[in-house]
């Protein structure tokens, strides 16, 4: 039988990819650092359970030396994530202050991975503050604060340029109100310090509200950065999807994880034009790494987030109600959700349900 053709649509309106859904694809794999590994091993144990239709193909980034003695990511690495355009990323150590630059950041601009998607749910039977969270940050992914342009002015004086343009906060603005639609969410709250930063965050929030005007159908609200932390904390029931330069959503997306509880549990998604990666929120761990004490929730539900991107819906179901089950029963709970489990006793009881 032919295989069935589907085609998808995103932020931008054009076609991102073309996938068959009953061929085996392949999927570029990034295990990471720290418990990186063992959280990879974890998913991939859980997939191969599921009998999901991928081929994973494992690349080391470690940085190698470029002719131009600076450090970047290895050319096959590079090749791999060019050819499959899905790839499923654990965490990777950035060294602090100094060493080569952060390769997460060098990932997402190698890649163009523009926008940056941190869905926060609270889990049935796992008690948080609220147990009605339900938020997608979205974060613009490619400059902002962490655009890397710093240099010293002079002795004990250093500049770092948060750089903002139009056509990086017009595609991320797009792309969320098109998630939002695609998603059957209802509001955009644009969160900005236009107030104090007039020409950065006032050409962001301009595009936003360019954006709004094309989707009159989804309601859209301007917010300050601070006033969303404050109402977030105190009713978090009040948002939907917010959408905001890197530097504020990668920290407010943190305190969204903190509701629900964790950083074990959170997942992301890093898209670009001609593909994305995904990958959990949180970093490499280095207190628990080794010791068979990771949550591997947040990357297994990235690799959920993977499959709906590439059309393998029923696998992505099926896993994430194994997960979501899996923590339900507190026995198997892993020691960031208070249980004293061990990855492997958790990821083995997911492979029982899926
Ligand atoms: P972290 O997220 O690694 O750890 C913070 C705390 O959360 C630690 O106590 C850790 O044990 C716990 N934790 C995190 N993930 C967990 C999991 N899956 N299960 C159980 N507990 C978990 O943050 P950090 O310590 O600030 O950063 C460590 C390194 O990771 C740094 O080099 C940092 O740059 C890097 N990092 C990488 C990424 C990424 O690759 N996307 C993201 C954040 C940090």
């Amino acid at each position: 039988m032919a295989a069935r053709f589907v085609r998808r649509v995103v932020s931008n309106g054009a076609p991102l990819a073309r996938f068959y859904s009953s061929e085996v694809r392949k999927v570029t794999l990034i295990p990471g650092d720290g418990i990186g590994p063992e959280i990879s091993a974890a998913v991939q144990k859980i997939f191969a359970a599921a009998k999901v239709p991928i081929e994973w193909e494992a690349v080391d980034v470690t940085p190698v030396r470029g002719p131009d003695g600076r450090f970047g990511i290895p050319q096959a690495a590079i090749e791999s994530v060019n050819k499959n355009k899905v790839g499923l990323k654990g965490p990777l150590m950035t060294p602090v202050g100094k060493g080569h630059r952060s390769l997460n950041l060098a990932l997402r601009k190698e890649f163009n991975l523009y926008a940056n998607v941190r869905p926060c749910r609270s889990l049935e039977g796992y008690e948080t503050l609220y147990d009605n969270v339900d938020v997608v940050t979205i974060r613009e992914n490619t400059e902002g604060e962490y655009s890397g342009i710093e240099h010293e002015i002079v002795d004990g004086v250093v500049q770092s340029i948060k750089l903002i343009t139009e056509e990086a906060s017009r595609r991320v603005a797009e792309f969320a109100f098109t998630y939002t639609k695609e998603n059957g969410r209802h509001k955009v709250t644009a969160v900005h310090k236009a107030n104090i930063m007039r020409m950065s965050d006032g050409l962001f929030l301009h595009c936003c509200r360019e954006a709004a005007e094309k989707h009159p159908d989804v309601k859209f609200e301007e917010k300050y950065l601070d006033t969303v932390c404050l109402n977030m904390v105190q009713d978090p029931t009040q948002y939907d999807v917010l959408v905001m330069p890197n530097l504020y959503g990668d920290i407010l997306s943190d305190m969204c994880a903190g509701l629900v509880g964790g950083l074990g549990l959170t997942p992301s998604g890093n898209i670009g034009l001609n593909g994305a990666l995904f990958e959990s929120v949180h970093g490499t761990a280095p207190d628990i790494a080794g010791q068979d004490k990771a949550n591997p929730t947040a990357l297994l539900l990235s690799g959920v987030m993977m499959l709906r991107y590439m059309n393998l819906n029923d696998y992505a179901e099926r896993i994430q109600q194994a997960c979501f089950a899996t923590i339900k029963e507190s026995k198997y709970r892993t020691g960031d959700l208070g249980g004293s489990a061990k990855c492997s006793e958790f990821t083995d009881e997911i492979c029982r349900k899926v």
